[in-house]
């Protein structure tokens, strides 16, 4: 009668042990990324929008180092490669090492080991940062053989834009085609987009770049983000997303605050659906950085009452600074500390439990 007890008990606290584990892994993983976010980007959208953003719902708080293999300061294709694949690169390289050698990335190792995959960006959908978790190329400059990188996985859905890189091609291919043959059912409006209830999607929101929220663009995003969410979350084994904001990078390039604040805001309102979906889910890992900082950009003044902010830049280009990283839901506590951009793949990686490389 006492063994039974004692084996009892020692089950119980097995268990409750495994629960414990299990608890800090989740299902879910989506990666966030402000492309040119620094922490002053961050608290101009903070300031314009009166003093708070849903990225403050996040509770682990660390900071990348974000060099490249070949300059000091990065740009986004090594920064999404070391996030992708966890290697330092040369800039420039999409999902390729220093050498040359395609790395596999976190979204197509997902997808070897069942996950439901996603890329959501406010840009060409074959621009550096997305292109970097599905295609393995030289250069970021190759658009059209990133596309083609697209049919090589088995991604379930993109929301982008891109459109002419994959049907109106200089090889005169309509990988459209290709992707309709493969089960793609293919979008070319926001309209479109949320239209889509279930299965594969290929979303083309402009011919090449979206236009800005301002003008144009609107909540695209946020809706983008939304479906995404939709079309992925009833897989059993989970899924993996990344979800770009792109052009708070083209803001700090024009040297633009308001441009930079819009972006920035856009980008907290889709952060806001993530969240929301992570807290009903529970076993969503939510991780939100960026690549590097774009425009040395600073605040001078500003007031949270009437949402100003003055802002000042000094340098068109982007800038070398440690960038912070914002983690919500089980395993956010993997990302407090300072280590390198390639540690976010480790801890993607490691988060996931997956076994291959
Ligand atoms: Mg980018
Ligand atoms: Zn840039």
């Amino acid at each position: 009668m006492r063994k039974l007890f004692v084996i009892c008990l020692l089950l119980a606290l097995n268990s409750a042990g495994c629960a414990q584990k299990s608890k800090s892994k989740p299902k879910n993983i989506i990666l966030m990324v402000g492309d040119g976010m620094g922490t002053a980007q961050i608290y101009a959208g903070l300031t314009a929008n009166k003093g708070k953003l849903n990225l403050e719902r996040c509770t682990a708080v660390g900071f990348h180092k974000n060099q490249a293999t070949d300059n000091y300061v990065t740009d986004s294709a090594a920064g999404a490669t070391a996030f992708a694949c966890g290697q330092k690169t040369y800039n420039g390289a999409i999902g390729v090492d220093a050498s040359g050698k395609p790395i596999p990335t976190i979204l197509e190792i997902a997808e070897r080991n069942g996950l439901a995959t996603g890329l959501v960006a406010t840009c060409s959908i074959t621009h550096a940062t997305p292109a970097s978790f599905i295609s393995h190329q030289p250069s970021r400059a190759l658009n059209e053989a990133i596309a083609l990188d697209f049919l090589k996985t088995d991604i379930d859905v993109f929301i982008g834009g891109g459109r002419k890189y994959f049907s109106k091609r200089s090889d005169g291919i309509n990988l459209n085609d290709s992707l309709i043959a493969r089960g793609y059912q293919i979008a070319n409006s926001i309209d479109e987009v949320q239209r889509i209830t279930n299965g594969k999607l290929a979303a083309f929101l402009a011919d090449e770049q979206q236009a800005k929220f301002s003008e144009g663009r609107g909540d695209e995003l946020v809706k983008s983000t939304e479906v995404a969410i939709r079309l992925l979350k009833g897989n059993k084994k989970g899924m993996f997303m990344m979800i770009e904001g792109s052009q708070i990078d083209w803001g700090g390039h024009s040297n633009d605050t308001k441009y930079i604040v819009d972006e920035m805001v856009d980008f907290d309102n889709a952060i806001g659906k993530v969240l929301d979906f992570a807290t009903a889910d529970g076993n969503t890992l939510v991780i939100i950085t960026a690549d590097h900082e774009t425009g040395g950009f600073s605040i001078i003044g500003g007031d949270m009452m009437t949402g100003t902010v003055e802002g000042k830049f000094t340098t068109e280009h982007h800038t070398g600074v440690m960038i912070p990283v914002f983690a919500f839901g089980p395993g956010s506590e993997q990302f407090s500390g300072i280590y390198q951009n390639t540690d976010i793949y480790k801890k993607m990686h490691e988060a996931f439990g997956f076994k291959d490389k």
